[in-house]
């Protein structure tokens, strides 16, 4: 099968908490809660519940000092990097950092002025907190929009090296970019443009993207492009509601387009007229007993002889179904012909099979490309914070 060769926008390395955004480093799933921060039993909940389905870094909303207040007593409870989104009002921002939070994040077109931004940039440098520099397309400073007329994604640009300048001028370089924007096409344009100016790492995102499930595609529309081009570090899928699905869209993402994998890939064929076994309910079986696993394979599962033989042998293990039977493919190689009735069990054998060859190998990426067992980061040999205890499978990223 072809080898894609993956390169990455290479970024500095910030971190945030027991993170290291940038590098090598996994992209990271980032979310954010909808909760009133400072109703706290809440809060933590909603934390734990994105925990659960594998956040990996989670911010809060810091609109008040009631908010700010709370900050200590839920980074208590948590176990994954706080990060605190601030508008407006800087103050909060100062009033966060009194706390052992990770990371702020910023808007720097309404937090007040330059020397607000100042203000908050030494007081993460004195705390060594990392900051996101959250340009948004909706609140770009006015010089930038009389100068270009709209936001376009050089404004964009501009407003966020302009940050970054004044920030770097305090001698503060812990910095994440983001350049948000609710239209793909500026989003993907001006993440682009930026990654050729600058290497501080970024968190990437369509703002405001709705409801599910459109809000998902359209966040697959925004982020593959540049997943694919090897820009972001973080990112999140905003969907309206509640955020937990969040995490599994964010994930599904990285997966589809081959940058990080967490769980084996299931390709099915769509069926149609010429299908011979009853594909629906082998996959549905198939991904139930699937579910929790981690192993990054590409199992194909199609239903007659017109394409099977051909896709099954592309996947690390596929089977090519006809008449009630089915040949069971491994790396192309033809395993053994199972009955419709034992097609699960059978695939579930070789999957084992798999498994066990590849815990017991030294890291080397599947066939799919996929990636291997390991969840170190292969390419620099770095051990850095939680890149050597990701429990994930992240692919070795060629810079
Ligand atoms: S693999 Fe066969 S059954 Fe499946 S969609 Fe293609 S032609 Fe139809």
């Amino acid at each position: 099968m072809y080898q894609h060769r993956f390169h990455r926008h290479k970024t500095r390395e910030v971190r945030v908490g027991d993170k290291v955004v940038g590098g090598d480093n996994p992209i990271w799933v980032q979310s954010m809660t909808t909760t009133d921060t400072h109703d706290v039993e809440a809060t933590v909940a909603q934390i734990l519940r994105l925990e659960e389905a594998g956040c990996e870094l989670v911010r809060v909303t810091v609109p008040k000092p009631e908010d700010a207040a709370v900050l200590s007593e839920i980074k208590r409870r948590i176990h994954i990097p706080l990060i605190c989104d601030i508008h407006f009002d800087y103050r909060m921002a100062l009033a966060a950092l009194d706390h052992p939070v990770d990371k702020i994040r910023i808007n720097p077109g309404n937090i007040g002025g330059y020397e607000r931004f100042r203000q908050v940039v030494r007081k993460c440098r004195d705390k060594g907190v990392a900051m996101r520099i959250g340009v948004n397309a909706g609140s770009l400073e006015k010089d930038l929009l009389d100068k270009y007329g709209y936001p376009c994604p050089p404004a964009m640009v501009e407003s966020a090296l302009r940050y970054i300048e004044i920030a770097e001028a305090e001698g503060f370089y812990d910095i994440v970019v983001s350049l948000k924007s609710s239209d793909v096409p500026t989003v993907v344009e001006t993440y682009r443009l930026y990654a050729k100016q600058c290497n501080y790492p970024t968190h990437i995102g369509v703002t405001e993207a709705g409801k599910p499930p459109y809000a998902i595609v359209k966040s697959a529309c925004g982020l593959a492009p540049l997943l694919l081009d090897g820009i972001g570090d973080t990112i999140r899928v905003s969907l309206l509601g509640d955020p937990v699905p969040e995490i599994d869209a964010a994930f599904d993402i990285l997966q589809a387009t081959g940058r990080r994998v967490r769980k084996p890939e299931l390709i099915a064929c769509p069926t149609c007229g010429r299908l011979e076994i009853d594909l629906e309910s082998i996959v549905a079986e198939l991904e139930k007993r699937l579910a929790g696993r981690k192993t990054p394979i590409r199992i194909s599962v199609l239903g007659c002889v017109v394409n099977g033989p051909g896709e099954a042998r592309e996947a690390d293990i596929g089977i090519a179904a006809g008449r009630g039977k089915g040949m069971i493919f491994r790396r192309g190689q033809m395993v053994r012909a199972v009955s419709e009735a034992e097609m699960v069990d059978a695939l579930l054998e070789e999957i084992d099979r798999w498994e066990q060859e590849q815990l017991s190998k030294p890291d080397q990426p599947s066939q799919s490309g996929l990636g291997a067992k390991s969840a170190e980061n292969t390419q620099t040999g770095k051990k850095s914070a939680q890149s050597q205890k990701e429990s994930s499978f992240s692919l070795p990223l060629v810079g």
